[in-house]
């Protein structure tokens, strides 16, 4: 069988993750490599920065797919003199790709939402927290019950057992014994659907980078009660489901999930 080419990966994924779908501001597709160059192995990852890239030189990766963008802006400079311009140096000499799906990942159906939804116990259907006004069945975050109801007590605990580890686990606003059935999700930095979670009337909303004044104004309003976990966690979950696409479409690569922590935080004290 022929080989796979990038190009022919990158169709797949984009046939998930459609690229128009991505907000304006974002930065998705591919940053570098041929269309034309054969792949064999994928690493998947949420961050590209250098743990990950010594993970794809070590394990021979033809192509990388982050969620995050290495740029986000405009550069005039690659050269190796910035921690970027490295990474694409070590790459384009070890004749990796590197590809990323983000806010096209975030709002698709599965995207990135969904994975952390079951990551975390939801086991009914899913819907979008924000449905996009053209389709209700995609969207930013996710909204789905517990399959019975429980503490948010004992649902943060399940959440952090759940997740990936990181050096700091999960923080609960809220009291322990608070009775919860209905969750939103979203991954990543969620602080923008805080209002939409209070108004979808939730019981728990888990996101992740939530920051004290929009919290605790949050709480003092009545809630719903937070979770906020590990930037890296909520969307490593993911990582999974996106691998899991090549294989159902019949890409004929290896894969593999990156289980490299690169969140931010490396230490708790
Ligand atoms: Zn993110």
């Amino acid at each position: 069988m022929a080989a796979w080419t990038l190009i022919d990966v990158i169709d797949v994924l984009e046939a998930a993750y459609p690229p128009a779908r991505a907000e304006s501001w974002d930065a998705v597709g591919l940053v570098c490599g041929d269309p034309a160059q054969p792949v064999e192995k994928v690493l998947f990852a949420v961050d590209p920065v250098a743990a990950v890239a010594d993970e794809a030189v070590a394990w021979g990766a033809d192509l990388i797919v982050t969620h995050h963008p290495l740029y986000l802006r405009g550069t005039t400079t690659v050269a190796a003199t910035t921690p970027k311009g490295r990474l694409v140096h070590r790459l384009i000499k070890n004749d990796i790709a590197l590809f990323t799906a983000h806010t096209n990942a975030d709002v698709a159906n599965p995207g990135v939402s969904d994975a952390l939804a079951r990551a975390v116990g939801l086991t009914g259907d899913l819907v979008p927290l924000q449905p996009f006004p053209d389709d209700p069945w995609r969207g930013l975050g996710r909204i789905g019950d517990l399959p019975q109801e429980t503490t948010l007590g004992e649902f943060a605990a399940q959440a952090a057992a759940g997740l990936p580890a990181t050096s700091w686990g999960i923080r609960v606003a809220g009291e322990p014994s608070r009775r919860v059935t209905r969750v939103a999700v979203s991954g990543g930095a969620g602080d923008s659907l805080l209002a939409t979670a209070r108004a979808a009337g939730v019981d728990v909303f888990l996101t992740a980078d939530l920051r004290h004044h929009p919290a605790s104004e949050f709480m003092e309003a009545g809630g719903p009660a937070l979770i906020d976990a590990a930037h890296w966690a909520t969307e490593w979950p993911w990582l999974d489901s996106a691998a899991s696409i090549l294989t159902a479409k019949g890409v004929n690569v290896e894969t593999r999930v990156s289980a490299t922590v690169t969140d931010a935080w490396t230490r708790g004290y």
